[in-house]
């Protein structure tokens, strides 16, 4: 675990900028569709059995009707570091509340074969120093994530309070008791003083909407939901014997499917990989950890010496070392490589652009000859080329991907841009052309350009009856991301509107929950029954977020010239997909300074403790 170089050295390639242009063009437009998000199914109603927790039995319990200090709505990573954070400043009466039957979220309800981090694990992994745990690879396969998540509710005692397999349906400020009120699918009904959030972007899986989805006459599910009594194998990375006759389908070629398409193409009879937009697979380089390295970066502050060096990194800035060194720092790299080699005249906003945009069209150059490198089949390397900005679309790393279409099982089933075109009772239908298969695997994503409070699946009621979701109609408003006017003692833990890092979600949250924390230890410490940003405190921050480009590196990848994806918004950049991708102007290093710096004065401007 010495040598972390994952990136060889750009070779030297001309480039056809405007033919490459062009082409990103017009791969684009095959893919823009005037109904955007509303292409995609929910879950719900003659969906909803898509949706049963395949993980955890059910487990009857009586209602609750008590009061805690804090209670936070999602036990994923999120509410897991702002509790522990919460814990450490002293208030342990802490209630995780998710409608997962366990901790973990994302890695709780993801446990598709081969699923594993994108970003190191020594950054992605939170409170690493804080439990002493060693990721045992560089990029960690999701047992491992779920089990850390479950080491970090024992140590900080959160589960003795937590309630599963529970969902929130309505939360109301009780003005006179300076408290929330809280009533869940339960049957419960509890108070709790603060409040948090954390219920993540990507929590709600979808389906394509498919004409003859429901007369598919075999099996099928969700890769969130992933079915192993009906695929044989498990999480562990047991193969699924079940599938060794079988024909099985997966629709979607996202960062989830680059995960489980080497294992199912293992283990499947047929495969057939039903393909919208390819995805930009870069090297993986994944590699055990060694103890005596790792013994060696294990001093006390490592992990935020490593969090602020990879964001620093990651996010163009002039670092001395690049401690991670992988490919979301090896893009960054090369950019400030070419911005520092500017001559003084080019050195202007347009021409840092153009660096940008030329690193970017080197980058995808090798990314695309790769997939020459490894796939076999011409034709079948030619459709696995991804003709977009590497950040259009979520980037993927994997070293088994592009070999998994050399296997000869494994079909791709390119649809040209245009989709599947239905489903009937015995398979899937693309260009007239009909599937047969005993199983079609839905790697369709999650929701994203939704509202907040549609995707949450409840609403909650401020100060004088004001309902978020009417506060947020026409977009988010906040401090931080975090705090909302009329809604005293809540505390939302997400990315936008605050340094919007995608790289390293965890970091946004693990800076979060220290402020949260350092609020609330204030509050409690003076005293006082309520915090609640000022107007004056929101405006400001909303007009420090529209004053800069207010958008940052997110507003380039969200952008219209891009593919469609929920990145943009599915093409349809501005509306809530747009408010969702606001960030702190001066990016996310000052960002994360800032936010420090406003905890350390201990004055919180913009909020009112009362
Ligand atoms: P995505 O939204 O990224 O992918 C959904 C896929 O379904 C896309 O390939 C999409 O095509 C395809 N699709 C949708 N409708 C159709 C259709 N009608 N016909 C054919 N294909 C269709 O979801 P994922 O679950 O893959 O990933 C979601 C996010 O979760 C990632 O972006 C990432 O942030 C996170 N993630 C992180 C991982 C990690 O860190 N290790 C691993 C996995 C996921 P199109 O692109 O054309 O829309």
């Amino acid at each position: 675990m010495t040598d972390q170089t994952t990136a060889p050295a750009p070779p030297s390639i001309t480039i056809d900028k405007e033919a490459l242009k062009a082409r990103y063009r017009e791969e684009r437009d095959k893919r823009l569709r005037p109904d955007g998000n509303d292409q995609y199914e929910r879950l719900t109603g003659r969906f909803a059995h898509y949706a049963v927790d395949p993980h955890t039995p059910f487990v009857e319990r009586a209602p609750k009707t008590d009061h805690v200090t804090f209670a936070f709505i999602g036990a994923g990573f999120a509410g897991l570091v702002t509790a522990a954070r919460l814990v450490e400043a002293g208030v342990t009466d802490v209630r995780l509340i998710d409608k997962a039957g366990d901790v973990g979220g994302t890695w709780y309800w993801n446990r598709y074969p081969g699923a594993q981090c994108d970003t190191a694990s020594f950054v992605y992994m939170p409170l690493l120093e804080e439990t002493g745990h060693m990721p045992t690879e560089k990029y960690a396969h999701g047992p491992e994530i779920l089990e850390h998540c479950q080491r970090i509710a024992n140590q900080y005692g959160l589960y003795d309070q937590a309630l599963f397999h529970t969902e929130v349906t309505d939360l109301t400020w009780d003005d006179a008791r300076s408290r929330w009120v809280i009533r869940t699918n339960r049957g419960d009904e509890f108070t709790a003083q603060f409040l948090g959030m954390g219920t993540g972007p990507l929590h709600v899986a979808k389906l394509p909407g498919l004409p003859g989805i429901e007369d598919f006459a075999g099996h099928s599910f969700h890769t969130s939901r992933w079915d192993y009594g009906y695929t044989g194998g498990d999480h562990e990375g047991a193969p699924m014997t079940n599938l060794s006759d079988k024909r099985v389908g997966i629709i979607g070629t996202g960062a989830t499917a680059v995960q489980c398409i080497p294992q199912l193409a293992k283990d499947c009879q047929e495969l057939y990989v039903f393909q919208r937009t390819p995805s930009s697979v870069d090297v993986r380089a994944n590699q055990p950890t060694d103890p005596e390295w790792f013994a060696t970066i294990n001093e006390p502050g490592w992990q935020q010496r490593w969090l602020e060096n990879f964001t620093l990194n990651q996010t163009g800035g002039l670092a001395a070392e690049d401690l991670v060194m992988d490919g979301w720092t090896d893009l960054a790299r090369r950019v400030v490589t070419k911005v520092m080699s500017l001559p003084a005249d080019q050195f202007t906003p347009d021409g840092l652009m153009t660096a940008f945009e030329d690193s970017d069209f080197e980058k995808m150059t090798e990314i695309r000859a790769r997939v020459d490198s490894i796939v076999e089949d011409p034709d079948t390397a030619q459709k696995l080329k991804a003709w977009y900005r590497q950040l259009c679309k979520r980037p993927c790393f994997h070293d088994e991907y592009l070999q998994a279409y050399n296997e000869p099982g494994v079909t791709l089933v390119d649809t040209d841009g245009k989709g599947v075109e239905r489903i009937t009772d015995k398979g899937v239908v693309v260009d007239g052309r009909e599937y047969e298969l005993d199983c079609i695997v839905f790697a369709s994503g999650f929701e994203v350009g939704t509202s907040f409070t549609d995707r949450a699946g409840y609403d909650a009621t401020g100060r004088g009856g004001l309902k978020l979701s009417e506060y947020w109609a026409d977009g988010m408003r906040s401090r931080h991301g975090i705090h909302v006017h009329g809604f005293p003692n809540l505390f939302i833990v997400q990315l936008t509107h605050a340094a919007n890092l995608i790289s390293n979600v965890p970091h946004n949250f693990t800076e979060a929950g220290r402020a949260i924390a350092a609020a609330v230890n204030h509050a409690l410490k003076g005293g006082y029954d309520e915090v609640e940003v000022t107007e004056a405190g929101e405006d400001q921050w909303m007009e420090l977020l529209h004053g800069g480009s207010g958008l940052g590196l997110a507003g380039v990848i969200g952008s219209s010239d891009c593919t469609p994806g929920y990145y943009n918004n599915e093409g349809q950049p501005g509306g809530l997909g747009h408010e969702l991708l606001l960030a702190y102007p001066a990016g996310p290093v000052a960002y994360f300074e800032y936010l420090k710096a406003w905890c350390a004065t201990g004055d919180f401007e913009g909020l009112a403790f009362r």
